[in-house]
């Protein structure tokens, strides 16, 4: 593939009806840019006929490319294959849903011309998204922020432009659970933003369901923090200390005050409290081996059905 100023990575699950008019206005961003480009769809096992749709806009220009997935490996990692398989000066991802206005990557390109390696789109408004996803979006930018050590933009999604270096840094990276906007942001480039009002999915519906996002939500934080595993045993350390004052509590009043305690309440408290306890800490920790055990198996992070990229180089599946 050959090397084209920007590179537009766009990751497709049942978005059939958003691709001609995604496909259009990426087009017309391109030529007021007046650059050379390369547009890659990541078909991640769409069940509908996007993939069709795509490789009808393929055939119609030679700059459009596609990756095909074998399954359906989620939207971090559909992004990720198209960072392996990219090849430009400036790469912008996007998803195809036209929730991120394809428009905002001429601000976003400006922005990186005056010298920034990562330009994020913040998220001033999010049109037509529920009030609970907003509020639990809200507070868990902020609290991965308080449990990173280094600086995470908040209200950002992976709506950005990257430039050459950061994704050759990228695909160094080798973990399994991809929580990209934590990876750019551990990175360190130097780093800019541009403000966006984020608008409503246009046709089809989310693909993330509830549990892919709270998977991502938790890769963000086990990939990037040791803090909850630190919480846990802090916490234990407590509960044993209290348990013990109990402990030294009870045989007082059994051998000295001679009045043991009858109640059956206090009793079935403290071992609702500590089980319940208990349980969150093994959790937490599961979700550390879980990361250890899915890294150390050394799979290909997703498998390539089909494409029209000829492959040469730069095409480093990790
Ligand atoms: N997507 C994907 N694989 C998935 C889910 C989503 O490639 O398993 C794509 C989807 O087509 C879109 C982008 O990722 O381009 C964002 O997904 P979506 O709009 O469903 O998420 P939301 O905006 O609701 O968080
Ligand atoms: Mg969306």
């Amino acid at each position: 593939m050959q090397q084209a100023d920007i590179s537009i990575i766009v990751p497709v699950y049942n978005e059939s009806e958003n691709l001609r008019t995604l496909y259009s206005r990426l087009l017309e961003v391109v030529k007021s840019l007046q650059v050379t480009y390369q547009i890659i769809f990541i078909d991640d096992c769409s069940g509908d006929d996007s993939m069709a749709k795509i490789l009808k806009i393929s055939r119609e220009n030679p700059n459009v490319y596609f990756l095909s997935l074998t399954r359906n490996f989620g939207h971090q990692v559909a992004v990720s294959a198209g960072l392996n398989y990219c090849n430009a000066e400036a790469v912008v991802i996007i998803d195809a849903d036209l929730q991120d206005p394809p428009e905002i990557i001429l601000d976003l390109y400006r922005e990186h011309q005056k010298g920034f390696d990562v330009v994020y789109a913040k998220r001033a408004k999010r049109k037509g998204e529920s009030l609970l996803k907003k509020i639990t979006a809200k507070l868990y930018y902020r609290l991965l922020k308080r449990l990173v050590t280094f600086k995470i933009p908040l209200d950002a999604g992976d709506f950005r432009l990257i430039s050459k270096k950061v994704v050759d840094a990228l695909n160094q990276m080798p973990e399994h659970n991809k929580f990209l906007r934590g990876q750019i942001a551990w990175l360190g480039f130097k780093e800019s933003y541009v403000v966006f009002d984020r608008d409503t999915r246009k046709h089809g519906k989310s693909g993330y369901s509830f549990g892919k996002m709270m998977r991502l939500a938790f890769d963000g934080i086990t990939g990037f923090s040791d803090k909850p595993l630190l919480f846990v045993s802090r916490l234990g350390f407590i509960i044993s200390l209290f348990s013990f004052l109990i402990i030294v509590y009870a045989a007082f009043s059994h051998f000295v005050l001679e009045k043991t305690i009858t109640g059956w309440t206090s009793l079935i408290i403290c071992v609702a409290f500590v089980g319940g306890i208990q349980l969150l800490s093994i959790g937490v920790i599961g979700e550390y081996i879980s990361r250890i055990n899915s890294n150390v198996q050394k799979r290909p992070l997703y498998i390539v059905n089909s494409t029209n990229i000829k492959s040469e180089a730069n095409s480093n599946e990790s």
